[in-house]
């Protein structure tokens, strides 16, 4: 397979280059540094010797590893975004290479005291012995996702150094913005012309995911009337009671803190308050359709009663989507996710194939018309300063993107 340390140089190239994406900004990419990226790894595709590499006007950058086999194969597609999350700073990157892991504390940073403990990441200990790269604990990785992009690039070099592996087309995507949700918006699933694909984006090695959240977001604004104090009597609104019976009136065990698996949520999230006013924002979360329409409609219901109660109309609801469980797209099509699970237990990796508690970028492609399941990346401990990924895990991943390769490159 591809040289480990070809591997640590070129996901260091990656994360060394800051990227971090801003919420605030309306434009693509939301901000500008992420052209740096984006250009060097059109350069670098170019490079190992893909065809018709393009970058458009919103960074989004797509490539092509033609067939090399003379019949007809579908068309499949990997995807990863090189943007970092505005969670925690991306700048001054400096990735610590720890060989040979003796599952003991790794001291990331020693003026500050800042440790990588397997007492409180007990999933470091799966990794003894294998190499991790870790951050000097002052800022955040990157591997979410330039560990999926250091993948699908030297997969795809693999594939064009061995011409004896059989496949069909392959395409690559590479997003901006998708840690703040918009790394589908922009995305020209016709322009790509992949029959599905697959965002390699999971965290630990082995998972691979078809199912995410419903979502949707309601805004509770609620109206009291400001008086007087001495003089209320009567007279007087208090939102903020108001809210608090709404709030108290939504099942307090379905919230983030009391739910795992597929049992979806009530997040209150925001309350901003005074006599006068009082909004509560929330996302609701079901991985279940009729569930998640049923939450919003108990809210909605929430506040007709409460109005009822107080006989003003005192609270208004908007609920909004956001996204959708990509299940109902990807069950019609469920070989894609046959085709991945086999591709691990070729690499000797099991298969953790569970609901994501999330979203994805998958999510929004698969209802775009491209189904798109989620592969692991390797990394762990997302967005903060304990983010690592074993290399052993990369080379994984690598190996699976060939596999896949060449089952769907399979004579039919
Ligand atoms: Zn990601």
């Amino acid at each position: 397979m591809i040289e480990k340390q070809h591997l640590i140089n070129r996901f260091v190239s990656y994360v060394t280059v800051d990227t971090e994406s801003d919420p605030e900004s309306n434009t693509t990419p939301s901000s500008a540094k992420q052209w740096d990226l984006a250009n060097a790894l059109v350069e670098e595709l170019k490079q190992i010797g893909l065809q018709d590499v393009t970058i458009d006007e919103n960074a989004y950058i797509m490539a092509t590893l033609p067939s090399n086999v003379d019949y007809e194969t579908p068309v499949i597609g990997f995807i990863s975004h090189f943007d970092t999350t505005p969670d925690f700073t991306g700048a001054n990157v400096k990735p610590q290479i720890i060989e040979n892991y003796d599952g003991k504390d790794i001291v990331l940073n020693e003026a500050e005291n800042i440790i990588l403990s397997p007492d409180d990441f007990d999933d470091l200990l799966l990794y003894k012995g294998q190499t991790l790269i870790t951050t000097d604990g002052t800022t955040l990785l990157g591997a979410d996702d330039k560990a999926g992009i250091a993948e699908i690039i030297s997969a795809m070099e693999y594939l064009v150094n061995h011409p004896e592996l059989k496949h069909g087309t392959i395409k690559v995507g590479f997003t901006p913005d998708e840690e703040i949700g918009r790394g589908a918006h922009k995305f020209d699933v016709d322009k790509f012309g992949a029959d599905w694909a697959y965002t390699m984006d999971g965290s630990q090695i082995g998972e691979l995911e078809y199912e995410n959240f419903n979502a949707a977001g309601a805004v509770v604004t609620i109206k009291g009337k400001i008086v007087h104090p001495g003089y209320a009597k009567g007279k007087m609104i208090n939102s903020m009671y108001i809210a608090t019976d709404f709030i108290n009136s939504l099942p307090r065990m379905e919230t983030p803190e009391h739910t795992e698996d597929r049992q979806g949520f009530f997040h209150l999230y925001s309350i901003n308050g005074e006599v006068d006013g009082t909004k509560l924002q929330y996302i609701i979360r079901d991985h279940d359709r009729g569930h998640f329409e049923a939450r919003k409609e108990m809210i909605q219901k929430l506040a007709e009663e409460l109005n009822e109660q107080y006989e003003k109309e005192l609270i208004s609801v908007e609920i909004k989507d956001q996204y959708f469980n990509m299940r109902e797209k990807v069950e019609p099509v469920m070989h894609i996710v046959d085709i991945a699970e086999e591709a691990m237990k070729m690499a000797n990796i099991i298969p953790l194939i569970k609901p994501i508690r999330g979203g994805t970028d998958g999510s929004q492609l698969s209802f775009m018309g491209l189904p798109c399941p989620n592969i692991f990346a390797g990394g762990h401990n997302f967005h903060g300063r304990f983010e690592y990924v074993p290399v052993e895990s990369m080379l994984k991943a690598i190996e699976v993107i060939v596999n896949i390769a060449q089952l769907v490159g399979k004579k039919k």
